[in-house]
């Protein structure tokens, strides 16, 4: 194994010294005369930018992870907020049990509704030969020489995002609409090398579309000066010129690195103990965006308490024209610009009865989609259900059992809308049709945790649960990986309760 220390100089960056860290905001003049003087260094192997984004019984994380996939990523995000050019420098570790010949990259704009460029490719320096394959949703880089077990070698990807101007692909996560930019999966991602070898299928319409590897992020972001920018991770520098700005942000370990900005967000922050919320939300929606931060509050407050510590020093929440209710990402979450609208008539019921249940759910994806991940295509009830799960748990610690039920009907209607069929969880989102992702995956599904805590007994339960988070965190579940853990925590076999709920029985 060869050990790289590698510098990354961002394009327009000087080289001033060898300084071991970015600077703080703190130590950088207030003003400066142009963007070209920013300096941002950061060392592949620096550790300290990552730490000062996770509260201190974490910041172990950064340096017990020296294998994860580092990006370096400069975003510039043109005027007209469509058109973002691309730099990307990733040191990726084959950290599998075998050497691989080849890398592949997502390139997920190409999926969801307008396009991704990529002009130049290289490796370690020499340029690398690269193929579009499954519809242009991913880019196999070829390796001139196989890559061993523990090698590392620095990919440099330079690419255009083409962002869509309508919400018409999997809900509008990628857009720019309604002076709302959400940039989801902008950046080439490595895929997941697995069991299954490299998990590059096209997702599914109705899913989450990502199932991605822990990995840390330093993402420069050049923009227009008056676009607020919200983003996984912490912003660890920040300067302007003219109507530009730059702002180094830096996440991790985190499984994806997600963006918003509007120039029409306004902030509503709170501190709680080691970490922030940060509500953005336009100006008029202020009361729907402080509700968000209550029940965000509360919802970490529960699940730390119950699963594992919120890891980070940040949580963002971002109001966006999505057209799902909500969507998780690393330390953040996009939520529904309508449900902030608090007593607004929203699908018969009110708006701020949504904000709480989607606020609470996408809280709760922070355990079980970021901290303890899972193939999100093959397996979602591992997330979705789960999150759906520990949602009602919450309305139960917040309102007690009786207020509770009411959620619990709104689970079981889900499920009713399929008249109860008893579909297995454990299909893969393509294998759901005709609204039986959301009745069996949002629905039933639920209520398997709830079969399962009365088959072993809640005390057991509830250990198992903080057992299974603690053991599987910064790694991937699996369902078999689920099931040796609930056994091992009632000392039972749980062969039928799976077969009843989880398993495909042919
Ligand atoms: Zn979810």
């Amino acid at each position: 194994m060869h050990k790289l220390l590698t510098f990354i100089l961002f394009s327009f960056l000087v080289l001033s010294g060898c300084k071991a860290q970015p600077a703080s905001p703190e130590s950088i003049p207030p003003q400066v005369e142009t963007l070209e003087e920013i300096v941002i260094l950061s060392e592949w192997n620096e550790r300290d930018v990552f730490k000062s984004g996770l509260i201190p019984s974490q910041q172990h994380l950064p340096d017990e992870m020296p294998d994860a996939t580092i990006y370096h990523i400069e975003l510039n995000i043109a005027d007209d907020l469509v058109h973002i050019n691309g730099h990307q420098e990733v040191r990726y570790t084959n950290q599998e049990d075998v050497a691989l010949n080849e890398i592949y990259f997502h390139l997920m704009p190409n999926y969801l509704g307008d396009e991704m460029l990529i002009s130049q490719v290289s490796i370690d320096g020499a340029s690398a030969e690269y193929v579009h394959e499954k519809e242009d949703t991913v880019m196999r880089v070829s390796l001139a020489s196989p890559l061993q077990i523990g090698e590392s070698i620095i990919v440099k990807i330079d690419f255009l995002t083409v962002v869509p101007t309508q919400l018409e692909s999997n809900y509008g996560i990628l857009a720019y609409t309604e002076d709302v930019l959400a940039l989801a999966h902008a950046y080439p991602m490595v895929a997941v090398y697995d069991d299954e070898g490299w998990n590059i299928d096209i997702p599914s319409e109705q899913g989450d579309v990502t199932y991605l590897d822990v990995s840390f992020y330093i993402v420069q972001v050049n923009a227009p000066k008056d676009l607020v920018l919200v983003a996984s991770g912490n912003e660890i520098t920040h300067q302007s010129a003219g109507d530009r700005k730059i702002v180094t942000f830096a996440a991790g370990p985190a499984r994806d690195f997600y963006l918003a900005a509007s120039e029409d967000y306004v902030l509503t922050s709170q501190k709680f103990g080691e970490y922030t919320i940060n509500s953005y939300a336009p100006k008029n929606l202020a009361e729907g965006s402080q509700f968000a931060i209550d029940v965000a509050a509360a919802s970490i407050e529960f699940f730390s308490e119950a699963y594992a510590p919120y890891p980070y020093t940040e949580f963002d929440i971002v109001a966006t024209p999505t057209y799902a209710l909500g969507i998780e990402y690393p330390g953040m979450t996009a939520i529904n610009v309508d449900l902030y609208d608090l007593e607004a008539n929203l699908y018969g019921t009110t708006a701020g009865v949504y904000l709480e249940s989607t606020v609470a759910h996408e809280v709760g994806h922070q355990w079980f989609y970021n901290l303890v991940g899972n193939d999100q295509l093959d397996e979602p009830w591992l997330d979705e259900s789960l999150t759906q799960y520990v949602t009602w748990l919450y309305y139960v610690n917040q309102y007690g059992e009786n207020s509770a039920a009411g959620y619990a009907d709104a689970l079981d209607s889900r499920w009713e809308r399929i008249g109860h069929e008893t579909i297995p969880l454990g299909l893969p989102v393509s294998a759901y049709v005709d609204g039986q992702y959301s009745a069996i995956i949002y629905g039933r599904g639920a209520f398997f945790f709830e079969a399962l805590a009365n088959k072993i007994g809640q005390k057991a339960f509830d250990a198992f649960m903080m057992e299974y988070t603690k053991s599987h965190q910064w790694k991937t579940a699996s369902t078999e990986s689920f099931r040796e853990s609930a056994e091992k925590a009632c000392d039972c076999n749980l062969e039928v309760l799976f077969k009843d709920w989880v398993y495909i029985i042919e």
